[in-house]
Protein backbone atom coordinates (compact mmCIF):
# COMPACT_ATOMS: atom_id res chain seq x y z
CA UNK A 1 0.00 0.00 0.00
CA UNK A 2 2.73 2.38 0.86
CA UNK A 3 4.79 1.77 -2.17
CA UNK A 4 1.68 2.30 -4.10
CA UNK A 5 1.11 6.14 -2.56
CA UNK A 6 4.76 6.29 -3.11
CA UNK A 7 4.18 5.70 -6.55
CA UNK A 8 1.21 7.68 -7.08
CA UNK A 9 2.71 10.43 -5.63
CA UNK A 10 5.65 10.29 -7.38
CA UNK A 11 3.43 10.11 -10.83
CA UNK A 12 1.63 13.16 -9.85
CA UNK A 13 4.17 15.22 -9.33
CA UNK A 14 6.03 14.51 -12.14
CA UNK A 15 2.81 14.89 -14.26
CA UNK A 16 2.38 18.17 -12.67
CA UNK A 17 5.93 19.09 -13.24
CA UNK A 18 5.40 18.02 -17.45
CA UNK A 19 2.58 20.50 -17.50
CA UNK A 20 3.60 23.39 -16.02
CA UNK A 21 6.88 23.73 -17.73
CA UNK A 22 5.09 22.22 -20.86
CA UNK A 23 8.49 20.48 -21.89
CA UNK A 24 9.32 16.81 -21.65
CA UNK A 25 12.48 15.06 -20.73
CA UNK A 26 12.75 13.66 -24.39
CA UNK A 27 11.92 14.19 -27.98
CA UNK A 28 12.15 10.34 -27.97
CA UNK A 29 11.65 7.64 -25.93
CA UNK A 30 11.98 4.27 -26.75
CA UNK A 31 11.18 1.16 -24.47
CA UNK A 32 13.40 -1.93 -26.40
CA UNK A 33 17.21 -1.83 -27.04
CA UNK A 34 16.87 -4.33 -29.71
CA UNK A 35 17.13 -4.40 -33.62
CA UNK A 36 14.45 -2.16 -34.10
CA UNK A 37 14.79 0.38 -31.09
CA UNK A 38 18.56 0.88 -31.65
CA UNK A 39 18.73 1.74 -35.11
CA UNK A 40 15.70 4.02 -34.37
CA UNK A 41 17.36 5.86 -31.32
CA UNK A 42 20.20 6.14 -33.23
CA UNK A 43 18.52 7.80 -36.18
CA UNK A 44 16.80 10.06 -34.32
CA UNK A 45 19.64 11.35 -32.64
CA UNK A 46 21.47 12.11 -35.70
CA UNK A 47 18.38 13.96 -36.98
CA UNK A 48 19.21 15.95 -33.99
CA UNK A 49 16.18 14.61 -31.74
CA UNK A 50 17.10 14.09 -27.93
CA UNK A 51 16.42 10.20 -27.36
CA UNK A 52 16.61 7.80 -24.40
CA UNK A 53 15.98 4.26 -25.02
CA UNK A 54 15.31 1.83 -21.91
CA UNK A 55 16.57 -1.95 -22.33
CA UNK A 56 15.96 -4.98 -19.86
CA UNK A 57 16.35 -8.31 -20.54
CA UNK A 58 14.12 -10.75 -17.89
CA UNK A 59 16.33 -14.10 -17.41
CA UNK A 60 15.00 -16.84 -18.71
CA UNK A 61 13.34 -19.75 -16.66
CA UNK A 62 16.91 -20.93 -16.56
CA UNK A 63 18.92 -18.20 -15.15
CA UNK A 64 20.13 -17.09 -18.73
CA UNK A 65 20.93 -13.65 -19.46
CA UNK A 66 22.47 -11.54 -21.95
CA UNK A 67 23.36 -7.51 -22.52
CA UNK A 68 22.25 -4.72 -24.78
CA UNK A 69 21.31 -5.73 -28.87
CA UNK A 70 17.98 -7.66 -28.47
CA UNK A 71 17.17 -10.85 -29.94
CA UNK A 72 19.18 -10.75 -32.98
CA UNK A 73 22.53 -9.85 -31.08
CA UNK A 74 22.31 -12.19 -28.73
CA UNK A 75 20.15 -15.18 -29.01
CA UNK A 76 18.73 -14.94 -32.64
CA UNK A 77 20.47 -14.09 -35.98
CA UNK A 78 24.14 -13.96 -34.68
CA UNK A 79 24.85 -16.99 -32.64
CA UNK A 80 22.51 -19.25 -34.74
CA UNK A 81 24.28 -18.20 -38.52
CA UNK A 82 27.82 -18.98 -36.18
CA UNK A 83 26.67 -22.04 -34.99
CA UNK A 84 25.20 -22.68 -38.66
CA UNK A 85 28.80 -21.79 -39.58
CA UNK A 86 30.22 -24.34 -37.31
CA UNK A 87 28.20 -26.81 -38.54
CA UNK A 88 28.72 -26.39 -42.42
CA UNK A 89 32.55 -26.79 -41.19
CA UNK A 90 31.58 -29.88 -40.17
CA UNK A 91 30.24 -30.78 -43.57
CA UNK A 92 33.28 -29.58 -45.13
CA UNK A 93 35.24 -31.28 -43.29
CA UNK A 94 34.14 -34.75 -44.22
CA UNK A 95 34.25 -32.83 -47.86
CA UNK A 96 38.27 -32.35 -47.46
CA UNK A 97 39.71 -35.79 -48.25
CA UNK A 98 38.37 -35.83 -51.10
CA UNK A 99 39.72 -32.91 -52.35
CA UNK A 100 42.95 -33.69 -51.26
CA UNK A 101 43.18 -32.96 -47.42
CA UNK A 102 44.71 -35.52 -45.45
CA UNK A 103 42.94 -35.73 -41.92
CA UNK A 104 44.95 -37.82 -39.41
CA UNK A 105 42.47 -39.03 -36.94
CA UNK A 106 38.56 -38.35 -36.06
CA UNK A 107 37.60 -34.75 -36.33
CA UNK A 108 35.41 -34.41 -33.45
CA UNK A 109 33.57 -31.48 -32.28
CA UNK A 110 33.69 -29.46 -28.78
CA UNK A 111 30.78 -27.32 -27.94
CA UNK A 112 33.05 -25.22 -25.34
CA UNK A 113 35.29 -23.82 -27.42
CA UNK A 114 32.55 -22.96 -29.97
CA UNK A 115 30.29 -21.73 -27.52
CA UNK A 116 32.49 -19.77 -25.82
CA UNK A 117 33.67 -17.98 -29.34
CA UNK A 118 30.27 -16.95 -30.48
CA UNK A 119 29.45 -15.74 -26.52
CA UNK A 120 32.43 -13.68 -26.96
CA UNK A 121 31.71 -12.37 -30.31
CA UNK A 122 28.07 -11.43 -28.78
CA UNK A 123 30.12 -9.37 -26.10
CA UNK A 124 31.82 -7.73 -27.81
CA UNK A 125 28.42 -6.76 -30.11
CA UNK A 126 27.10 -5.58 -26.83
CA UNK A 127 29.89 -3.74 -25.69
CA UNK A 128 29.60 -1.94 -29.84
CA UNK A 129 26.28 -1.03 -29.12
CA UNK A 130 26.64 0.95 -25.85
CA UNK A 131 29.70 2.58 -27.35
CA UNK A 132 27.40 3.35 -30.73
CA UNK A 133 24.46 5.11 -28.42
CA UNK A 134 27.28 6.78 -26.53
CA UNK A 135 28.94 7.99 -29.80
CA UNK A 136 25.14 8.94 -31.23
CA UNK A 137 24.15 10.69 -28.10
CA UNK A 138 21.39 8.42 -26.87
CA UNK A 139 20.90 8.32 -23.29
CA UNK A 140 20.43 4.31 -22.46
CA UNK A 141 18.62 2.83 -19.57
CA UNK A 142 19.05 -0.15 -18.05
CA UNK A 143 15.72 -0.31 -17.42
CA UNK A 144 12.48 -2.13 -17.44
CA UNK A 145 10.07 0.15 -18.81
CA UNK A 146 6.20 0.56 -18.93
CA UNK A 147 3.76 3.48 -19.70
CA UNK A 148 2.32 5.77 -16.84
CA UNK A 149 0.44 8.04 -19.56
CA UNK A 150 0.93 8.87 -23.11
CA UNK A 151 4.09 11.13 -22.52
CA UNK A 152 4.98 9.52 -19.51
CA UNK A 153 7.30 6.56 -18.88
CA UNK A 154 8.44 4.66 -15.55
CA UNK A 155 11.87 2.43 -15.36
CA UNK A 156 12.37 -0.10 -12.91
CA UNK A 157 16.18 -1.19 -12.30
CA UNK A 158 17.40 -4.56 -11.16
CA UNK A 159 17.46 -3.30 -7.84
CA UNK A 160 13.64 -2.17 -7.96
CA UNK A 161 14.63 1.44 -8.15
CA UNK A 162 12.14 3.66 -10.53
CA UNK A 163 12.79 6.09 -12.42
CA UNK A 164 10.44 8.73 -14.50
CA UNK A 165 10.82 9.88 -17.42
CA UNK A 166 8.95 11.86 -20.47
CA UNK A 167 8.54 12.26 -23.89
CA UNK A 168 6.98 13.98 -26.41
CA UNK A 169 6.77 11.21 -28.20
CA UNK A 170 7.22 7.49 -27.50
CA UNK A 171 8.05 3.66 -28.91
CA UNK A 172 7.82 0.61 -27.69
CA UNK A 173 10.15 -1.83 -29.69
CA UNK A 174 10.38 -4.16 -27.18
CA UNK A 175 10.04 -7.00 -29.21
CA UNK A 176 9.03 -11.37 -28.36
CA UNK A 177 10.12 -14.20 -26.10
CA UNK A 178 9.83 -17.97 -26.90
CA UNK A 179 6.81 -19.66 -25.62
CA UNK A 180 6.95 -22.75 -23.81
CA UNK A 181 3.64 -25.14 -24.19
CA UNK A 182 0.97 -24.98 -21.64
CA UNK A 183 -0.14 -28.14 -20.00
CA UNK A 184 3.05 -30.14 -20.32
CA UNK A 185 4.21 -31.38 -17.02
CA UNK A 186 8.07 -30.82 -16.82
CA UNK A 187 8.33 -28.43 -19.75
CA UNK A 188 9.60 -25.83 -17.80
CA UNK A 189 11.53 -27.38 -15.41
CA UNK A 190 13.13 -29.54 -17.81
CA UNK A 191 13.08 -27.74 -20.51
CA UNK A 192 15.30 -24.94 -22.75
CA UNK A 193 14.70 -22.38 -25.62
CA UNK A 194 16.08 -21.06 -28.18
CA UNK A 195 17.11 -17.73 -25.17
CA UNK A 196 19.08 -20.63 -23.61
CA UNK A 197 20.62 -22.95 -26.14
CA UNK A 198 23.61 -20.06 -27.21
CA UNK A 199 24.71 -19.44 -23.92
CA UNK A 200 24.74 -23.60 -22.64
CA UNK A 201 28.45 -23.67 -21.39
CA UNK A 202 28.35 -27.55 -21.82
CA UNK A 203 27.15 -29.87 -24.84
CA UNK A 204 23.14 -30.12 -24.96
CA UNK A 205 23.71 -33.74 -25.83
CA UNK A 206 21.08 -35.77 -27.67
CA UNK A 207 18.73 -33.42 -27.64
CA UNK A 208 14.63 -33.54 -28.65
CA UNK A 209 13.66 -30.06 -30.62
CA UNK A 210 10.12 -29.53 -30.50
CA UNK A 211 8.55 -27.41 -33.18
CA UNK A 212 8.38 -27.29 -36.83
CA UNK A 213 9.95 -23.51 -37.83
CA UNK A 214 12.25 -21.28 -38.69
CA UNK A 215 13.96 -21.73 -35.07
CA UNK A 216 13.43 -25.34 -34.61
CA UNK A 217 14.88 -26.48 -37.88
CA UNK A 218 17.47 -23.88 -37.77
CA UNK A 219 18.63 -25.26 -34.48
CA UNK A 220 18.38 -29.39 -35.30
CA UNK A 221 20.23 -28.50 -38.17
CA UNK A 222 23.28 -27.01 -36.45
CA UNK A 223 22.62 -29.40 -33.46
CA UNK A 224 22.90 -32.09 -36.24
CA UNK A 225 25.82 -30.77 -37.88
CA UNK A 226 28.28 -30.64 -35.27
CA UNK A 227 27.51 -34.54 -34.72
CA UNK A 228 24.93 -34.54 -31.75
CA UNK A 229 21.56 -36.66 -32.36
CA UNK A 230 18.79 -34.51 -32.95
CA UNK A 231 15.51 -35.52 -32.82
CA UNK A 232 12.28 -33.03 -34.44
CA UNK A 233 8.88 -33.21 -33.12
CA UNK A 234 6.56 -31.75 -36.07
CA UNK A 235 3.16 -31.60 -34.64
CA UNK A 236 1.85 -30.84 -38.16
CA UNK A 237 3.78 -29.45 -41.14
CA UNK A 238 7.07 -28.20 -41.30
CA UNK A 239 7.98 -24.54 -41.96
CA UNK A 240 4.12 -23.43 -42.09
CA UNK A 241 3.46 -20.49 -44.87
CA UNK A 242 6.29 -21.31 -46.80
CA UNK A 243 6.19 -23.15 -49.99
CA UNK A 244 5.31 -26.74 -49.14
CA UNK A 245 7.52 -27.87 -51.61
CA UNK A 246 10.61 -26.42 -50.61
CA UNK A 247 9.88 -27.02 -47.19
CA UNK A 248 9.79 -30.80 -47.88
CA UNK A 249 13.16 -30.77 -49.99
CA UNK A 250 14.30 -29.00 -46.76
CA UNK A 251 13.10 -31.46 -44.28
CA UNK A 252 13.91 -34.08 -47.01
CA UNK A 253 17.83 -33.15 -47.12
CA UNK A 254 17.80 -32.49 -43.14
CA UNK A 255 16.39 -36.20 -42.53
CA UNK A 256 19.03 -37.38 -45.62
CA UNK A 257 22.23 -35.79 -43.33
CA UNK A 258 20.83 -37.32 -40.02
CA UNK A 259 18.54 -35.39 -38.60
CA UNK A 260 15.40 -37.43 -37.22
CA UNK A 261 12.14 -36.53 -37.31
CA UNK A 262 8.83 -37.78 -35.64
CA UNK A 263 6.14 -36.56 -37.36
CA UNK A 264 2.31 -36.14 -36.19
CA UNK A 265 3.30 -36.14 -32.55
CA UNK A 266 2.90 -34.12 -29.50
CA UNK A 267 4.70 -34.37 -26.57
CA UNK A 268 2.79 -35.46 -23.23
CA UNK A 269 5.13 -35.33 -20.55
CA UNK A 270 8.60 -34.49 -19.37
CA UNK A 271 9.99 -36.33 -16.64
CA UNK A 272 14.11 -36.37 -14.90
CA UNK A 273 14.94 -39.84 -14.18
CA UNK A 274 17.58 -40.58 -11.66
CA UNK A 275 20.18 -41.14 -14.57
CA UNK A 276 20.25 -37.53 -14.72
CA UNK A 277 18.19 -38.19 -18.39
CA UNK A 278 15.13 -36.74 -19.65
CA UNK A 279 12.28 -38.84 -20.86
CA UNK A 280 9.80 -37.72 -23.26
CA UNK A 281 6.68 -39.55 -23.47
CA UNK A 282 4.66 -38.32 -26.71
CA UNK A 283 1.53 -38.93 -28.19
CA UNK A 284 1.00 -40.01 -32.14
CA UNK A 285 -1.76 -38.16 -33.09
CA UNK A 286 -2.72 -40.20 -36.12
CA UNK A 287 -2.77 -43.33 -34.69
CA UNK A 288 -3.11 -41.90 -30.92
CA UNK A 289 -0.33 -44.38 -29.98
CA UNK A 290 1.33 -43.12 -27.18
CA UNK A 291 5.81 -43.42 -26.87
CA UNK A 292 8.82 -42.55 -25.15
CA UNK A 293 12.41 -42.20 -25.34
CA UNK A 294 15.34 -40.05 -23.38
CA UNK A 295 17.45 -37.03 -24.13
CA UNK A 296 19.81 -35.31 -22.50
CA UNK A 297 17.84 -31.97 -23.35
CA UNK A 298 14.26 -30.74 -24.82
CA UNK A 299 14.29 -27.27 -26.75
CA UNK A 300 10.97 -26.28 -26.58
CA UNK A 301 10.95 -23.84 -30.36
CA UNK A 302 7.22 -23.48 -30.83
CA UNK A 303 6.64 -20.03 -31.38
CA UNK A 304 7.61 -16.67 -29.22
CA UNK A 305 4.92 -14.34 -27.69
CA UNK A 306 5.43 -10.34 -27.62
CA UNK A 307 6.37 -8.50 -24.92
CA UNK A 308 3.04 -6.69 -24.20
CA UNK A 309 2.19 -8.08 -21.13
CA UNK A 310 3.50 -5.77 -18.32
CA UNK A 311 3.92 -2.49 -20.41
CA UNK A 312 0.93 -0.59 -18.74
CA UNK A 313 -0.81 -0.80 -22.40
CA UNK A 314 -4.53 -1.58 -21.36
CA UNK A 315 -4.44 1.95 -19.17
CA UNK A 316 -3.87 3.68 -21.63
CA UNK A 317 -6.65 1.78 -24.29
CA UNK A 318 -3.49 0.83 -26.63
CA UNK A 319 -5.55 -1.81 -29.26
CA UNK A 320 -3.92 -5.19 -29.44
CA UNK A 321 -4.94 -8.06 -30.95
CA UNK A 322 -7.04 -10.02 -28.38
CA UNK A 323 -5.35 -13.71 -30.24
CA UNK A 324 -1.91 -12.81 -30.60
CA UNK A 325 -1.09 -10.09 -27.93
CA UNK A 326 0.76 -8.10 -30.49
CA UNK A 327 0.23 -4.28 -31.39
CA UNK A 328 -1.94 -3.22 -34.02
CA UNK A 329 -0.43 -0.91 -35.88
CA UNK A 330 -0.77 1.20 -38.93
CA UNK A 331 1.08 1.89 -42.13
CA UNK A 332 2.94 4.82 -39.89
CA UNK A 333 3.50 2.46 -37.00
CA UNK A 334 0.79 4.64 -35.14
CA UNK A 335 -0.87 2.44 -32.04
CA UNK A 336 -4.25 3.73 -31.43
CA UNK A 337 -2.58 6.46 -28.96
CA UNK A 338 -1.32 9.23 -31.30
CA UNK A 339 1.73 9.70 -29.98
CA UNK A 340 2.99 6.39 -29.30
CA UNK A 341 4.48 4.07 -31.80
CA UNK A 342 5.44 0.11 -32.29
CA UNK A 343 7.45 -1.66 -34.77
CA UNK A 344 9.41 -4.69 -34.98
CA UNK A 345 8.39 -8.19 -33.52
CA UNK A 346 5.98 -6.44 -31.29
CA UNK A 347 3.55 -5.24 -33.97
CA UNK A 348 1.05 -7.22 -35.40
CA UNK A 349 0.93 -8.50 -39.33
CA UNK A 350 4.39 -7.43 -39.51
CA UNK A 351 7.29 -10.01 -40.41
CA UNK A 352 9.69 -10.91 -37.54
CA UNK A 353 13.16 -10.53 -38.79
CA UNK A 354 15.71 -7.87 -38.12
CA UNK A 355 16.38 -5.93 -41.37
CA UNK A 356 12.34 -5.22 -41.45
CA UNK A 357 12.46 -3.72 -37.55
CA UNK A 358 15.63 -1.47 -38.60
CA UNK A 359 14.34 -0.23 -41.80
CA UNK A 360 10.97 0.53 -40.36
CA UNK A 361 12.72 2.14 -37.03
CA UNK A 362 15.05 4.41 -39.28
CA UNK A 363 12.27 5.52 -41.46
CA UNK A 364 9.89 6.00 -38.67
CA UNK A 365 12.65 8.12 -36.63
CA UNK A 366 13.01 10.15 -39.92
CA UNK A 367 9.25 10.63 -40.00
CA UNK A 368 9.04 11.77 -36.46
CA UNK A 369 11.96 14.22 -36.61
CA UNK A 370 10.17 15.65 -39.40
CA UNK A 371 12.46 14.87 -42.05
CA UNK A 372 10.19 12.63 -44.69
CA UNK A 373 6.79 11.15 -44.94
CA UNK A 374 8.31 7.77 -46.60
CA UNK A 375 6.46 4.36 -45.60
CA UNK A 376 7.99 1.11 -44.51
CA UNK A 377 7.13 -1.32 -46.90
CA UNK A 378 6.63 -4.30 -46.10
CA UNK A 379 6.30 -6.29 -49.47
CA UNK A 380 8.93 -8.78 -51.18
CA UNK A 381 10.75 -8.95 -48.23
CA UNK A 382 13.41 -11.79 -48.74
CA UNK A 383 14.29 -14.22 -46.06
CA UNK A 384 16.10 -17.37 -45.69
CA UNK A 385 15.98 -20.38 -43.32
CA UNK A 386 19.60 -21.19 -42.01
CA UNK A 387 19.27 -25.21 -41.88
CA UNK A 388 22.03 -27.75 -43.55
CA UNK A 389 20.31 -26.84 -47.00
CA UNK A 390 19.71 -23.47 -46.78
CA UNK A 391 16.34 -22.21 -48.20
CA UNK A 392 16.18 -18.60 -49.45
CA UNK A 393 13.11 -16.94 -51.07
CA UNK A 394 11.17 -13.90 -51.97
CA UNK A 395 7.64 -13.37 -52.79
CA UNK A 396 4.77 -15.84 -52.96
CA UNK A 397 4.50 -19.35 -52.50
CA UNK A 398 3.48 -21.49 -55.11
CA UNK A 399 0.37 -22.09 -53.20
CA UNK A 400 -0.22 -18.36 -52.41
CA UNK A 401 0.45 -17.60 -56.38
CA UNK A 402 -2.26 -20.26 -57.19
CA UNK A 403 -4.56 -19.12 -54.62
CA UNK A 404 -4.08 -15.02 -56.20
CA UNK A 405 -4.09 -15.72 -59.85
CA UNK A 406 -5.56 -19.39 -60.57
CA UNK A 407 -3.82 -22.16 -61.33
CA UNK A 408 -4.18 -21.16 -65.07
CA UNK A 409 -2.82 -17.58 -64.42
CA UNK A 410 0.76 -18.52 -63.31
CA UNK A 411 3.53 -20.14 -65.09
CA UNK A 412 5.92 -22.19 -62.88
CA UNK A 413 9.44 -22.66 -64.14
CA UNK A 414 12.09 -24.88 -62.07
CA UNK A 415 15.33 -26.62 -62.22
CA UNK A 416 17.02 -29.31 -60.23
CA UNK A 417 20.45 -28.38 -60.42
CA UNK A 418 23.97 -30.03 -58.62
CA UNK A 419 26.19 -27.25 -57.10
CA UNK A 420 29.48 -27.91 -58.51
CA UNK A 421 31.17 -27.94 -54.85
CA UNK A 422 29.06 -31.31 -54.25
CA UNK A 423 30.67 -32.84 -58.01
CA UNK A 424 33.70 -33.74 -56.10
CA UNK A 425 32.62 -34.62 -52.86
CA UNK A 426 29.92 -36.86 -54.08
CA UNK A 427 27.77 -35.32 -51.93
CA UNK A 428 23.83 -36.11 -53.33
CA UNK A 429 22.25 -32.80 -54.79
CA UNK A 430 18.49 -34.34 -54.62
CA UNK A 431 17.24 -31.52 -53.21
CA UNK A 432 19.07 -28.31 -54.71
CA UNK A 433 16.07 -26.94 -56.07
CA UNK A 434 15.08 -23.29 -58.00
CA UNK A 435 11.51 -22.07 -58.70
CA UNK A 436 10.46 -19.30 -60.05
CA UNK A 437 6.53 -18.44 -60.30
CA UNK A 438 5.52 -15.90 -62.84
CA UNK A 439 2.42 -14.24 -64.20
CA UNK A 440 1.16 -16.75 -66.81
CA UNK A 441 0.01 -13.43 -69.20
CA UNK A 442 1.61 -10.29 -70.36
CA UNK A 443 5.30 -9.46 -69.59
CA UNK A 444 5.45 -12.62 -67.01
CA UNK A 445 5.92 -10.63 -64.03
CA UNK A 446 7.54 -12.90 -61.40
CA UNK A 447 5.77 -13.05 -58.62
CA UNK A 448 8.09 -15.52 -56.72
CA UNK A 449 11.44 -16.74 -56.37
CA UNK A 450 12.64 -20.03 -54.31
CA UNK A 451 16.09 -21.54 -53.83
CA UNK A 452 17.52 -24.16 -51.97
CA UNK A 453 21.60 -24.62 -52.07
CA UNK A 454 24.89 -23.09 -50.80
CA UNK A 455 24.43 -19.48 -49.62
CA UNK A 456 20.74 -19.24 -50.54
CA UNK A 457 20.93 -15.92 -48.06
CA UNK A 458 23.65 -14.37 -50.89
CA UNK A 459 22.38 -15.72 -53.88
CA UNK A 460 18.19 -14.02 -53.06
CA UNK A 461 19.47 -10.51 -52.13
CA UNK A 462 20.19 -9.56 -55.24
CA UNK A 463 17.14 -11.26 -56.69
CA UNK A 464 14.89 -9.43 -54.19
CA UNK A 465 16.26 -6.08 -55.99
CA UNK A 466 14.43 -7.82 -58.78
CA UNK A 467 11.21 -8.20 -57.42
CA UNK A 468 11.48 -4.96 -55.81
CA UNK A 469 11.59 -3.50 -59.66
CA UNK A 470 9.01 -5.23 -61.02
CA UNK A 471 11.20 -8.12 -62.70
CA UNK A 472 9.56 -9.99 -65.53
CA UNK A 473 10.43 -13.44 -66.74
CA UNK A 474 11.92 -12.35 -70.24
CA UNK A 475 14.30 -9.74 -67.99
CA UNK A 476 15.71 -12.42 -65.98
CA UNK A 477 16.45 -14.45 -69.23
CA UNK A 478 18.18 -11.25 -70.25
CA UNK A 479 20.35 -11.35 -67.39
CA UNK A 480 23.72 -13.25 -68.18
CA UNK A 481 24.82 -15.39 -65.06
CA UNK A 482 28.00 -15.57 -63.44
CA UNK A 483 29.75 -19.02 -63.78
CA UNK A 484 30.32 -21.34 -62.30
CA UNK A 485 27.47 -20.39 -59.30
CA UNK A 486 24.81 -22.12 -58.23
CA UNK A 487 22.98 -18.57 -58.48
CA UNK A 488 23.57 -18.86 -62.46
CA UNK A 489 20.75 -21.43 -62.24
CA UNK A 490 18.24 -19.06 -61.34
CA UNK A 491 19.00 -16.82 -64.63
CA UNK A 492 19.18 -19.94 -66.95
CA UNK A 493 15.41 -21.31 -65.72
CA UNK A 494 13.71 -22.09 -68.90
CA UNK A 495 11.31 -26.00 -68.30
CA UNK A 496 7.76 -25.40 -66.83
CA UNK A 497 6.17 -27.42 -64.43
CA UNK A 498 3.03 -27.34 -66.97
CA UNK A 499 5.57 -28.66 -69.53
CA UNK A 500 6.09 -32.03 -67.47
CA UNK A 501 9.96 -32.09 -68.70
CA UNK A 502 12.38 -33.00 -66.57
CA UNK A 503 14.05 -30.53 -64.93
CA UNK A 504 17.63 -31.92 -64.38
CA UNK A 505 20.36 -29.34 -65.21
CA UNK A 506 22.70 -31.43 -67.36
CA UNK A 507 25.84 -30.20 -68.32
CA UNK A 508 27.24 -26.07 -68.26
P1 LIG B 1 14.12 -7.51 -30.14
O1 LIG B 1 15.37 -7.63 -30.91
O2 LIG B 1 13.57 -8.72 -29.51
O3 LIG B 1 14.42 -6.40 -29.01
C1 LIG B 1 13.53 -6.09 -27.98
C2 LIG B 1 14.32 -5.63 -26.76
O4 LIG B 1 13.44 -5.02 -25.82
C3 LIG B 1 14.98 -6.80 -26.03
O5 LIG B 1 16.32 -6.47 -25.68
C4 LIG B 1 14.14 -6.94 -24.77
O6 LIG B 1 14.86 -7.52 -23.69
C5 LIG B 1 13.75 -5.50 -24.51
N1 LIG B 1 12.57 -5.33 -23.68
C6 LIG B 1 11.43 -6.07 -23.66
N2 LIG B 1 10.55 -5.54 -22.79
C7 LIG B 1 11.15 -4.43 -22.27
C8 LIG B 1 10.75 -3.44 -21.34
N3 LIG B 1 9.54 -3.48 -20.76
N4 LIG B 1 11.61 -2.44 -21.03
C9 LIG B 1 12.83 -2.38 -21.58
N5 LIG B 1 13.27 -3.28 -22.48
C10 LIG B 1 12.43 -4.29 -22.83
N6 LIG B 1 15.76 -12.54 -38.10
C11 LIG B 1 16.44 -12.40 -39.24
O7 LIG B 1 16.21 -11.44 -39.98
N7 LIG B 1 17.40 -13.30 -39.61
C12 LIG B 1 17.71 -14.37 -38.84
O8 LIG B 1 18.58 -15.16 -39.21
C13 LIG B 1 17.01 -14.54 -37.63
N8 LIG B 1 17.30 -15.58 -36.83
C14 LIG B 1 16.64 -15.71 -35.65
C15 LIG B 1 16.96 -16.80 -34.85
C16 LIG B 1 16.30 -16.99 -33.67
C17 LIG B 1 16.65 -18.15 -32.79
C18 LIG B 1 15.29 -16.05 -33.26
C19 LIG B 1 14.57 -16.24 -31.95
C20 LIG B 1 14.97 -14.98 -34.05
C21 LIG B 1 15.64 -14.78 -35.25
N9 LIG B 1 15.35 -13.73 -36.10
C22 LIG B 1 16.02 -13.59 -37.27
C23 LIG B 1 14.31 -12.74 -35.75
C24 LIG B 1 14.93 -11.43 -35.18
O9 LIG B 1 15.81 -11.75 -34.13
C25 LIG B 1 13.82 -10.51 -34.69
O10 LIG B 1 12.88 -10.31 -35.72
C26 LIG B 1 14.38 -9.15 -34.27
O11 LIG B 1 15.33 -9.27 -33.25
C27 LIG B 1 13.23 -8.24 -33.80
O12 LIG B 1 13.73 -7.01 -33.38
P2 LIG B 1 12.91 -6.10 -32.37
O13 LIG B 1 13.68 -4.82 -32.26
O14 LIG B 1 11.50 -6.03 -32.78
O15 LIG B 1 12.94 -6.88 -30.98
P1 LIG C 1 6.73 -20.00 -35.43
O1 LIG C 1 7.06 -19.64 -36.83
O2 LIG C 1 5.57 -19.39 -34.78
O3 LIG C 1 6.61 -21.61 -35.38
C1 LIG C 1 6.22 -22.29 -34.24
C2 LIG C 1 6.36 -23.79 -34.50
O4 LIG C 1 6.05 -24.50 -33.31
C3 LIG C 1 5.41 -24.31 -35.56
O5 LIG C 1 6.04 -25.36 -36.26
C4 LIG C 1 4.23 -24.82 -34.73
O6 LIG C 1 3.50 -25.84 -35.38
C5 LIG C 1 4.97 -25.40 -33.54
N1 LIG C 1 4.17 -25.44 -32.31
C6 LIG C 1 3.49 -24.42 -31.74
N2 LIG C 1 2.93 -24.84 -30.58
C7 LIG C 1 3.26 -26.14 -30.44
C8 LIG C 1 2.99 -27.12 -29.44
N3 LIG C 1 2.26 -26.83 -28.37
N4 LIG C 1 3.48 -28.37 -29.61
C9 LIG C 1 4.22 -28.67 -30.69
N5 LIG C 1 4.53 -27.79 -31.67
C10 LIG C 1 4.05 -26.53 -31.53
O7 LIG C 1 7.94 -19.68 -34.45
P2 LIG C 1 9.50 -19.66 -34.54
O8 LIG C 1 10.08 -20.79 -35.28
O9 LIG C 1 9.88 -19.44 -33.11
O10 LIG C 1 9.84 -18.33 -35.34
C11 LIG C 1 9.37 -17.06 -34.91
C12 LIG C 1 9.77 -16.00 -35.91
O11 LIG C 1 11.16 -15.70 -35.75
C13 LIG C 1 9.60 -16.42 -37.36
O12 LIG C 1 8.34 -16.06 -37.84
C14 LIG C 1 10.69 -15.69 -38.07
O13 LIG C 1 10.19 -14.51 -38.66
C15 LIG C 1 11.70 -15.33 -37.00
N6 LIG C 1 12.94 -16.09 -37.28
C16 LIG C 1 13.61 -15.82 -38.44
C17 LIG C 1 14.72 -16.57 -38.76
C18 LIG C 1 15.45 -16.27 -40.04
O14 LIG C 1 15.25 -15.22 -40.62
N7 LIG C 1 16.31 -17.17 -40.51
C19 LIG C 1 15.15 -17.57 -37.93
C20 LIG C 1 14.45 -17.84 -36.77
C21 LIG C 1 13.32 -17.08 -36.45
P3 LIG C 1 2.17 -25.53 -36.25
O15 LIG C 1 2.65 -25.17 -37.62
O16 LIG C 1 1.44 -26.81 -36.18
O17 LIG C 1 1.45 -24.39 -35.57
Amino acid sequence: MAVLHRWKRIQCLHVFTRNLTGKCDYDLLVIGGGSGGLACSKEAAQLGQKVAVLDYVEPTAKGTKWGLGGTCVNVGCIPKKLMHQAALLGAAVKDAPKYGWQIPGTVCHDWTTMAEAVQNHVKSLNWGHRVQLQDKNVKYLNLKGSLVDEHTVRGVSKAGKETILTAKNIIIATGGRPKYPANIPGAVEHGITSDDIFWLKKSPGKTLVVGASYVALECAGFLTGIGLDTTVMVRSIALRGFDRQMAGLVTDYMEAYGTRFVWNSVPKRVDKLSSGALQVMWTDTETGCEHKDTYDSVLWAVGRAPETKTLGLDKLGIQLNKATWKIVVGADESTSVPNIFAFGDISEGRPELTPTAIKAGKLLARRLAGQSTELMNYDNVATTVFTPLEYGCVGLSEEEAERRHGGDGIEVYHAFYKPLEFTVAERDASQCYVKVICERGGDQKILGLHFTGLNAGEVMQGFSLGLQCGATYSQLLQTVGIHPTCAEEVVKIHITKRSGLDPTVTGC
